[in-house]
């Protein structure tokens, strides 16, 4: 949801006559799209603000400005901690950005404005792709489901579809300016149209995409296991442009610490969905998210999370130590578990994890798959990354003119991150 906000702000600066820099050392503008989802994403944020206040004692008209989930969340506590932050913007405030600097320019006053259900929605402004071939489409903002952890409905607030005709009008007008992979966002894509249509509606929305002539790849990211129907696993099972990957959370392996979380599924139910959802979609890859060390976590709690990581046998998994929120539910729960023991369990997570993730990536080997270039691989400037339908990064030897492309591949060699690939056909 960050990334889409980021191309938003750099699609309206650009459209108000603002030019991207190379480096945050030449521009005259930073900004700072922030997270608050953990702590340490706070830090990091707070880190590198304070660490702009020498550069801006040099260069007093270098702006600076600080927007995303921290800024609604922290306000003018931001501007009160940094005097040389100049303007604090909130989740819903991004279309004024180009007249917020305007203003500052000409009255030299810092600007501040976190106007919560302001009506914006982002992702009607226009937008500054990273890359031609691909664009986020978020369906629907906000949460309503308001996990016992999770800051994200203080943040972001309720959960706000945006109309079918909308969006896939947007979709259209996407593929005829170049894109052919669009990844659907939500917080919970499965609750898509609740409020809007009284019952959701994500399945019929994305049969509907798809049919859209040009659109090659689709994507979507969270699906929440209590919203996923039978209907959405058969829809992405029918269409060959819906790509065969599922980001479904299942956070705890424990069912009292699934019940704390207010997460509403339990482990063996979950267990259940994935079984059907492998049955029916070929080719699929299943990741999740994990958290360890949640208020009253135990021994035993956490053996279970790792009995449920071994029975899924999950592609990949994003793990996170706990981290408390304040003005949440679970921030009030006793927390006894000491940070060496929550940060011994992430290592025992994360080790058994990294271990099936390099388990499924081997059977790979030797087997084929189409993938799409996407770009030369962060990790190695000599090497190409891309992708297969069902979300697996390969790096693969060849030359820069191929991104873009899509090629069939024989993977060659595991790791638990990522496959290697020899090119078998260019198309
Ligand atoms: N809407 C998505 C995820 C949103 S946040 C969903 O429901 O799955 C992304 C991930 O961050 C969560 O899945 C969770 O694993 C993690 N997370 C959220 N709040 C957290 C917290 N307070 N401490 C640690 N991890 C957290
Ligand atoms: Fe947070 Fe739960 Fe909503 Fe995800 S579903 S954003 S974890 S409240």
């Amino acid at each position: 949801m960050n990334k889409d906000d980021s191309e938003r702000m750099a699609g309206l600066l650009c459209h108000a006559g603002h030019e991207p820099s190379v480096s945050p050392d030449t521009a005259d503008l930073i900004i700072f799209n922030t997270c608050c989802v953990r702590q340490n994403a706070d830090d990091r944020a707070f880190g590198q603000i304070a660490a702009l206040k020498q550069r801006k004692a040099e260069r007093p008209d270098l702006l600076i400005a600080v927007g995303g989930c921290l800024a609604q969340l922290e306000g003018q506590g931001i501007g009160d901690r940094f005097a040389h932050v100049d303007i604090v913007f909130g989740t819903e405030n991004l279309s004024h950005l180009p007249l917020m600097i305007e203003t500052l320019r000409a009255t030299g006053q810092r600007q501040v404005e976190l106007v919560k259900e302001s009506g914006d929605f982002a992702s009607d402004l226009p937008g500054k792709r990273l890359h031609e071939w691909h664009s986020w489409l978020p369906i629907a903002v906000g949460c309503d489901n308001f996990c016992s952890y999770c800051i994200v409905p203080f943040v972001r607030g309720r959960e706000k579809s945006r109309p079918a005709e909308t969006l896939i009008e947007a979709a259209r007008e996407l593929v005829e300016s170049g894109v052919e992979e669009i990844t659907l966002l939500g917080q919970n894509v499965n609750s898509y149209g609740r409020d809007l249509y009284g019952k959701p509606r994500f399945a019929p929305l994305l049969a509907a995409l798809s049919d859209i002539d040009g659109l090659k790849r689709i994507r979507f990211t969270t699906s929440h296991p209590k919203d996923l129907t039978d209907e959405l696993i058969e829809t992405v099972a029918a269409h060959d442009n819906i790509c065969p990957h599922f980001h479904l959370p299942l956070q705890a392996g424990s069912d009292r610490i699934l019940r704390l979380m207010r997460r509403k599924y339990d482990s063996a139910g979950y267990l259940e969905l994935i079984d059907k959802i492998r049955s029916r979609v070929d080719g699929v890859a299943i990741s999740t998210d994990l958290m360890v060390g949640f208020p009253g976590d135990t021994e035993e709690d956490f053996k279970k999370t790792l009995d449920a990581v071994e029975a899924a046998r999950f592609d990949q998994a994003f793990m996170f130590v706990y981290s408390p929120r304040s003005g949440t539910k679970a921030a009030d729960l006793d927390d006894p578990v000491p940070p060496s023991v929550k940060s011994e369990w992430f290592s025992a997570l994360l080790e058994t994890q990294n271990r099936i993730s390099l388990s499924n990536n081997i059977d790979l080997v030797g087997s084929c798959s189409d993938v799409f270039v996407e770009s030369l691989s962060k990790k190695d400037r000599f090497r190409l990354a891309a992708r297969t339908p069902s979300n697996k990064l390969v790096h693969i030897d060849g030359p820069d003119k191929l991104i873009g492309q899509t090629l069939k591949i024989e993977f060659s060699q595991a790791y638990s991150w990522f496959l290697l690939g020899r090119v078998v056909t260019t198309s």
